[in-house]
Formats: structure tokens, C-alpha cells, sequence
């Protein structure tokens, strides 16, 4: 039956079940780029659409919307909003293009298309030659890749939102951290203004109390350890704010964490932050000079006055001791990497001299004699000690080296077989694509082209699904390979104790335990691999 006559022959003849039929907008674009592209003139995206239409009964074309971006006209698309407007006002109820790229300018704006537009406004979307329609719930694989790709845009937009937004209320004034500072609560009311919390608040008040009355850390220390009073994670762990993982560790009050509580302003009622931000996994120290201070945003624990008192009192760690020597301290290259054998503390750095500094256990003095052992080791022969051990590591890397070089040529055929997948990917969906252009010129009939259909699509299934696979297998091997290479020419590096650096030893020492008698046992991060291949 010729559709033209369809609506007339159903008005004639009542009892003819009615059927959902919609009104189609075909929307036909030209951009510049595609000019290279001869099958995506305006006439074939036409006739694509039409011969479609004419297959499906459901569908009765009501208009065409053509952008021609060769007329210079792309970047408005004076059609596409003409389109827009009667799918709004219910002209037309369903839009059709030849395939997804034709529909929006790039990846996000396509996906803003189907993923939010037309589903809020109950329109139905078909692109022919992307087996894509939006009444369909299965519709094609493509739209996976699609997808992928519209989260990846979406995902950057929003990271760069949300940095505005915490920038902004960095600067307003609003506490932004997942753990407030302790003595503090996150208001119940607004998680970005802190509170005091009874129990902590004290504890801060007597601390500052006693540092302004002359007592020295020795004192305050002994006395909150003698109170057993639960440290600063461990409080917030028993509130339900920090994990199992993060308490690990530090039953006492140490040294550090007085120093910090007595130095930060967010007791008198300042807000202080930017003092530090996360890139790629690692903590940059900002200078203090930029740190963002707010005065007066919550209620102080203790008073201006007697904080400054204790800071007139309290030199920075450090600042004081150091200042009998006429150099600088130099940097600690062993910084969070050496722990004690026995108790498993951190170790601290003192400086001891000139060009001397021990690193040593502090757990005996500052809590109990029964708790550890005398374990400290002089900077200078933990050098030795780890250049000696980094020597004969680097036999163990060389070896590794050429015993990969040697395997190398086995990853090959991996990457022999990506390829050949790339290739049939790419056969079968040029194959697919042209697929529905010979049906429209008559080359195939509609058996053949449903049947070629299903085994181009399984086709391209396993393939990618293989293809997947193999990829994800060789990124891992070539990241692991560059690791090591990198670590290899580090050591090789490395001359003497002066070419040792704190990101060197960050590279490639996990961690170093120090038991008594100065014995060092160093836990190298790729130890694991190279010792399977020496
Ligand atoms: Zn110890």
C-alpha cells in the first residue's frame, strides 16, 4: 500500500487497529570537514532516511531540517534549532539522521542530545546507519563508545567545577576538609563551619595552658600520655570519622602532634587553608605566604591573646635547636621512609652536629621504657648502608634487563595480533556501515542484509572484546618495563651518597627498619620481580 494514502485509508475504515505512528523530523547536516567524505552529501543522507522511513510504517516524515555547514552557516545551525522548536511545540515528535555524528557537533553535544534532551522530552531518536533508536531498549553497541566518551567530557567538566567550587569556599571561608582539625566538630547544621567538641576542646585548652605557663613539650606530652588520652586519630576513629587503616599505628601522643595543635590558628578562630593540594597522588606543601586565611569564621577554643603568647613562647620545630649551628639544616632525604625494627614507629631526624644528624627511635623516651629498645643510627651510615645495598640491587636490575630483552621478542606477537584485529575492526564496520546503503540501492536484498547484519556485529563483538584483552595486557607490561628502565638508569645514577635524593629513595625504597645494633633492612619496592628473575 503506497503510504501516502495511509492516514485516509485509516479514517475511512474505523475498525483498522490504530497505530502509533510518529512524526518524523529528518535532520540532514553538512560540515565543513565533510567534504572528504563523499557518502555523507545532503542528497545521500536524503534518500538514507527516506528509504528507512519507507520501511518502517510507524514513521511518517513530516519535515526535513538541513544545515549546510558549507554555506557557512555550521556554527549556528539556524536548521537545528527550527527542529528543536517543533519537537517543542509537537509538530514533530521523532528525529532521524543518518548516523550519530550527524546529529551534534561533537561527542558531548550528540550525547546531551540522546542522554538528556530527548528522553526528558519524550522524543524518539533513530540514527539508520548506527543501528541506533531510542524506542529500541538494546539499541547497538556503538553506543557504548559513545558513551565512554561523553563520561570522559562530562567527567573533566565536573573535576573542574567542583575545584572552582572548593577554591570558592576556600576563599568564604568554609572548612572543606573530610576530618575537622581536633578539639573541632563539623556543625551538625552545615558541614563547613566547625564547632568545639566538648571532650577535645578541652584537651586543646589545657594543652595551650600549660605551654603558656612554661611547661615544655616533655611535660605536656607525659601528661596526656599518662592520661591515656586517645591521639588525635584515634578519637576521631572511635567517632566514626576515619577507617580502620588510618589509625594504624601511633597509640601515644607524640612530639609532632603537639608542635602542630600549639602552631595552628584554627584555635583562636581563624580559618587557615590551601596549605597543601593533591596532584598526581602527591602532597605539594604550599609556602605559607599563600595560605588562605579567614579570620573569625567559627568559635575560637582558646583566646588571640593566649595564642600568641604561646607562639611567642614556642619556637617552630626545629627553629630554635637549630639555630646554634651557622648552616641551615639540610633536608631529610629519608623523610617518612625509615621505621624502628622493634616497635615500628617512625624514626625522627635530630641533628647532632654540624654535618651530623641521628635518626632514632623515640618511642622509649617519650612514652616508656618498656615500650622499645635504644635503636638510632647515624644519617651518615644509613647512606653507606643503602648505597652499598643500592650497588647490589643494580647487578640484579642489569640482569633483569637483559633477561627482558631476551623475552621482548615473544610481546611481539601480541602486538603483531592487535594490529590484524584493528585491521578486521575496521573491515567490518566499513562493511557494516555501507551495509544499509546497499540495501537502499537495491545490491542486497533484506534477508541478506539482516543475516550480513547479525555477522558483522558478532563479528565485531569478539573482536573487540579480544582486542580489549591484548590491549589492556600490553599497557600493563609496557608500564611495568618503563618502571623499571627508569629505576636502572636512577641506580646507575647514583655515585656516591651525594647523588642520593629524597624522590630517588622515594623511587625505589618502599621502606628501611632499623633494629638495635644499627643492623638496616632495606624493602625495595620492585625487590619481588627482580629477585624472580635473577
Ligand atoms: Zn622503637
Amino acid at each position: 500500500m503506497p503510504r501516502k494514502s495511509r492516514k485516509n485509508a485509516d479514517a475511512t475504515a474505523p475498525l483498522a487497529v490504530k497505530r502509533n505512528v510518529f512524526d518524523v523530523g529528518a535532520y540532514v547536516r553538512l560540515s565543513a570537514e565533510d567534504r572528504k567524505h563523499k557518502g555523507d552529501s545532503i542528497e545521500t543522507q536524503q534518500s538514507i532516511i527516506s528509504a528507512y522511513i519507507a520501511e518502517h510504517p510507524d514513521l511518517e516524515l513530516r519535515e526535513t531540517y538541513i544545515d549546510n555547514g558549507l554555506s557557512g552557516q555550521s556554527f549556528e545551525r539556524p536548521a537545528f534549532l527550527r527542529m528543536l522548536e517543533d519537537l517543542e511545540n509537537g509538530k514533530i515528535n521523532c528525529c532521524v539522521t543518518k548516523d550519530l555524528s550527524r546529529l551534534g557537533r561533537n561527542a558531548i553535544d550528540t550525547g546531551y542530545y540522546i542522554e538528556k534532551h530527548f528522553p526528558t522530552h519524550g522524543i524518539r531518536y533513530i540514527a539508520v546507519n548506527d543501528d541506533y533508536d531510542s524506542a529500541d531498549g538494546n539499541s547497538g553497541g556503538i553506543m557504548v563508545s559513545l558513551k565512554n566518551m561523553i563520561n570522559e567530557a562530562f567527567a573533566l567538566e565536573i573535576g573542574r567545577k567542583v575545584r572552582t567550587t572548593k577554591q570558592m569556599n576556600i576563599r568564604n571561608g568554609y572548612f572543606i576538609g573530610r576530618i575537622p582539625p581536633y578539639g573541632y566538630l563539623k556543625s551538625q547544621a552545615d558541614g563547613h563551619k566547625l564547632v568545639p567538641d566538648e571532650y577535645a576542646s578541652v584537651i586543646v585548652r589545657r594543652m595551650f595552658e600549660m605551654a603558656a605557663s612554661g611547661h615544655n613539650v616533655r611535660e605536656i606530652l607525659d601528661w596526656i600520655n599518662g592520661e591515656e588520652i586517645p591521639t588525635p586519630r584515634r578519637y576521631f576513629h572511635s567517632l566514626g570519622l576515619t577507617t580502620e587503616k588510618e589509625i594504624n599505628g601511633h597509640i601515644h601522643w607524640n612530639k609532632g602532634g603537639v608542635y602542630s595543635i600549639l602552631h595552628n590558628r584554627v584555635y583562636c578562630g581563624d580559618m587557615i587553608q590551601g596549605k597543601g593540594k593533591t596532584r598526581s597522588y602527591v602532597l605539594e606543601r604550599i609556602p605559607q605566604s599563600d595560605w588562605v586565611i579567614t579570620e573569625n569564621t567559627h568559635e575560637g577554643i582558646v583566646s588571640h591573646e593566649l595564642f600568641a603568647e604561646v607562639q611567642k613562647l614556642w619556637d617552630k620545630p626545629g627553629g630554635k635547636t637549630s639555630s646554634k649551628y651557622s648552616n641551615p639544616s639540610t633536608e631529610n632525604i629519608f623523610l617518612r621512609k625509615v621505621f624502628c625494627g622493634h616497635c615500628g614507629y617512625a624514626m625522627r631526624r635530630t641533628r647532632t652536629g654540624e654535618t651530623q644528624y641521628n635518626i632514632k627511635c623515640d618511642t622509649r623516651f617519650y612514652y616508656s621504657h618498656d615500650d622499645c629498645t635504644l635503636v638510632s643510627i647515624n644519617e651518615n651510615d644509613l647512606k653507606e648502608k643503602l648505597l652499598e645495598s643500592l650497588r647490589e640491587k643494580s647487578h640484579l636490575f642489569a640482569k633483569y634487563q637483559s633477561f627482558e630483552e631476551v623475552t621482548a621478542k615473544a610481546d611481539n606477537s601480541s602486538k603483531i595480533e592487535l594490529q590484524n584485529i584493528q585491521t578486521e575492526l575496521d573491515r567490518n564496520n566499513r562493511l557494516l556501515k555501507g551495509l544499509y546503503e546497499s540495501l537502499v540501492c537495491g545490491d542486497i536484498t533484506n534477508t541478506e542484509y539482516k543475516d550480513l547484519k547479525d555477522s558483522y556485529q558478532a563479528k565485531i563483538a569478539s573482536l573487540t572484546e579480544r582486542g580489549k584483552k591484548l590491549w589492556n595486557d600490553e599497557r600493563n607490561k609496557n608500564q611495568l618495563k618503563l618502571e623499571r628502565s627508569k629505576a636502572v638508569n636512577d641506580l646507575q645514577s647514583v655515585q656516591s651518597t651525594a647523588d642520593l635524593s629524597a624522590a630517588l629513595i622515594n623511587k625505589l625504597v618502599d621502606k628501611i627498619l632499623v633494629y638495635e645494633g644499627k643492623r638496616v633492612e632495606i624493602q625495595f619496592k620492585l625487590s619481588d620481580e627482580t629477585e624472580g628473575a635473577a
